[in-house]
């Protein structure tokens, strides 16, 4: 039943894991994506768990605490600063953009993603006809926005696209209303994620008929039961990741290669083939 290809098979014959993979996402109508960092890797965002994930030999979970923000809030906010930065200067890949062509022509089509990057958000804007395809097809991002400020005082959220001055602990930004220092709107270890995300991400799952999973470990829970709950309601779940990992075992097929290569191979017949309005540009591959 499981099959699994490797980068070489992506234009593989029909009859192939790859060719089986979009038979079972084109079955469906209604469609999990579950996204994390591996995504993002071949845009140049490190994976926390890759060789460039440490930051000044920091681990993350050192920093993207509660517990460091309390004690160091200007070191917390010069990582959240060079991530930020870092996030700015990639650019979605084909990835993004295909799953958001895909997000935009077929309203069944869910994504949810572990990332904060906002590049799934900005491969979003570039397909989208208007701001409301964007709003309808905006992915449910389970751990926040790095683009995102919570107030640590009285919790007000806020788009906060600005450089945040992290030379001490005077500059860094602060509420307008309680006058708290203001912390990124991500969810830091420890803490927990949203109920209203969650009931979305996991309404989303149980009724999935195809759940594709893309460049995630699927060991942070609650996010790596998603594909579980998928599979376990019935879905056909479908895996692109170079590794293996504990969501393969649930797999019908497990594409063994780079997002940015196989997410095109995959979707773009899909969506040429019904005519979809998938966007215009000619960047996705
Ligand atoms: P992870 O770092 O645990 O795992 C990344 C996965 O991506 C691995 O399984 C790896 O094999 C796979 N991968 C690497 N390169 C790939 C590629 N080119 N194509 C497809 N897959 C590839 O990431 P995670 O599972 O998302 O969990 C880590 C947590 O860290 C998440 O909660 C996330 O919020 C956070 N994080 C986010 C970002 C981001 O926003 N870009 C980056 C690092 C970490
Ligand atoms: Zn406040």
């Amino acid at each position: 039943m499981h099959e699994t290809t490797s980068d070489r098979d992506d234009d593989g014959p029909p009859g192939g894991a790859l060719a089986r993979a979009r038979a079972l996402l084109d079955e469906a109508r209604r469609v999990l994506v579950l996204t994390g960092a591996g995504v993002s890797a071949a845009s140049g965002m490190p994976t926390f768990r890759g060789e460039d994930g440490l930051w000044k030999d920091r681990r993350p979970e050192e920093l993207a605490t509660p517990e460091a923000f309390a004690r160091d809030p200007r070191a917390v906010w010069e990582w959240y600063g060079w991530r930020r930065r870092m996030a700015r200067e990639c650019d979605p890949n084909p990835a993004h953009l295909w799953i958001a062509r895909w997000c935009v022509s077929h309203p069944d089509v869910t994504l949810v993603t572990q990332n904060v990057d906002s590049l799934h958000r900005r491969a979003l804007e570039s397909v989208a006809p208007d701001a409301a395809a964007v709003e309808r097809a905006s992915p449910v991002e389970l751990h926040g926005d790095l683009f995102r400020v919570r107030c640590a005082g009285c919790g007000r959220r806020a788009p906060h696209e600005a450089e945040v001055d992290a030379t001490s602990r005077e500059t860094l930004p602060r509420c307008q209303r309680c006058g708290e220092l203001l912390r990124p709107d991500v969810v830091w270890f420890g803490e927990s994620l949203e109920a209203e995300m969650l009931e979305a991400a996991f309404a989303a799952a149980e009724r999935a008929e195809a759940c594709l999973v893309v460049g995630t470990s699927a060991v942070v829970q609650p996010a790596a039961s998603l594909a579980t709950t998928a599979a376990g309601a019935g879905a056909a779940v479908v895996e692109i990741n170079p590794e293996t990992t504990p969501a393969s075992r649930v797999a019908e097929v497990s594409l063994r290669a780079d997002a940015a290569r196989a997410v095109p191979a995959l979707l773009r017949p899909l969506l040429e083939g019904d005519g979809g309005s998938g966007g215009s540009g000619a960047e996705g591959a």
